[in-house]
């Protein structure tokens, strides 16, 4: 049987059982029985079609037509990704519980019907995540407004009771005067403000900075803000030839969405022509120094190139992405380059990344629906399983302490 957790006002429980639904069958290696660490471990997922479960403890759900058709006092509605929830408006007093439906790991339109519904609609009734709700997000969906978890049949309640014991009072608390929800939400919004002051302040320091974006999650919190605030900080990517498709459609976007144009660095076509002749176009998967001469032509050429007249750039960089990075300053200076470098996320969960997603809408690489949590070049990267270090789906064939791509040298100097 299912996991259901429930916030109230004295913290997380388990409570009841939710109806019963097959274990998700774990992805199958495409390596699996070969060993050969070229192959990248794609999980081979398939999405549902159909409502993850169609039964709350107190009986059937109703769709969210069926419940515009007729809505009962006391029902539950269970909402799908595409649902227009703004539908509801008005239309919500009455219900027992909505649940929205996960048919991905952190589908981002579910943490959008949240945010809608707690913040525009003003929904303050039980909100459910029900269907891929791993133990590892639930604290991300609480802060979206979330109250009741059914975690995926193969989840711990322990890992994510132990998430939630941090998070206080669910979202019904705001009606209460000083909650736990009330200091959440300030939380955030001073988590935000204090992005948009230091990036503000250091447009106003500096007189040439740039954000040298990978186009991850991260930078498009930077991106954001920088366009909100209309700083005058310049973005950059390094597409080195390598990248997913999925990361170079965030180009167009981020130009359709902020009218900004992203300036795009490329590899010297000699020396990369120079690195497949002597150790082929893979040779990075031989040996930590010809991967690590493959990043120095891909990225950290093209980054020396970008930053080349500046006289400070920023990263999206955050301590909990990898042990590398656990002294991740703020503000440091880059010596190397005779500059300064920021990290203003240097202090961000990916929960509040997630929450910044959620709140701002901003664009996102669909590869985060597909497991991928850090990404890079399309042969490095690999998706991960719930609960993985985030690092293991960079360079899986190396060791911990050598995966960063040279373009990071000054970690841990002083501020
Ligand atoms: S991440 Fe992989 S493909 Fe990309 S530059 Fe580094 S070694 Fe080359």
């Amino acid at each position: 049987m299912n996991l259901v957790i429930e916030l109230d006002a004295r913290g997380a429980k388990v409570i009841g059982q939710a109806p019963e639904r097959a274990a998700p069958v774990a992805p199958k290696p495409a390596n699996e029985g070969h060993g050969d660490v070229r192959k990248k471990i794609v999980p081979n997922v398939k999405q549902p079609t159909a409502p993850t479960s169609t039964e709350w403890e107190g009986g059937q759900y109703l769709s969210m037509q069926e419940w515009l058709d007729g809505s009962q006092e006391g029902g539950a509605i269970l909402l799908q990704p595409a649902d227009d929830v703004k539908k509801l408006d008005g239309r919500i007093g009455n219900a027992a519980l909505i649940s929205v439906d996960f048919h991905r790991i952190g589908d981002g339109r579910g943490y959008s019907h949240a945010f809608l519904l707690r913040k525009r609609l003003n929904y303050q009734g039980r909100l459910r995540a029900q269907g891929a709700v791993t133990a590892d997000q639930v604290f991300a969906m609480a802060r979206v407004g979330f109250d009741s978890f059914a975690l995926r049949a193969d989840q711990s309640a322990d890992i994510a009771l132990r998430s939630l014991d941090s998070f206080g009072v669910p979202y019904q608390g705001a009606v209460v005067a000083g909650t736990a929800t009330d200091r959440a939400d300030a939380n955030f919004a001073a988590r935000v403000r204090l992005l948009e002051r230091a990036l503000a302040q250091l447009a106003a320091r500096h007189e040439r900075p740039a954000l040298a974006s990978s186009l991850s999650a991260e930078d498009m919190v930077i991106t954001d803000v920088i366009a909100r605030l209309k700083l005058p900080i310049e973005i950059f990517t390094l597409e080195t030839g390598r990248l997913n498709l999925e990361t170079l459609a965030l180009i167009p976007q981020v130009k359709e969405r902020y009218g900004i144009e992203i300036d795009v660095r490329r590899p010297d076509a000699h020396a990369v022509a120079a690195y497949i002749v002597a150790h082929g176009k893979d040779g990075f998967y031989d040996s930590v120094a010809a991967r690590k001469l493959c990043c120095n032509i891909r990225k950290v050429g093209p980054l020396n190139e970008a930053l080349s007249g500046r006289d400070a750039w920023i990263t999206g960089q955050r301590r909990d992405q990898a042990i590398t990075r656990g002294a991740l300053p703020e503000s440091e200076r880059d010596s190397e380059r005779n500059m300064q470098k920021y990290n203003p996320l240097a202090d961000w969960a990916w929960a509040d990344v997630l929450a910044y997603a959620a709140r701002f809408d901003i664009p996102m690489n669909a590869l985060y629906q597909r497991g991928y949590v850090s990404i890079g070049c399309e042969p490095c990267t690999k998706a991960i399983r719930p609960g993985e270090d985030p690092r293991n789906g960079r360079w899986w064939w190396e060791n911990q302490d050598s995966k960063e791509c040279g373009l990071h040298t000054t970690l841990n100097a002083a501020r």
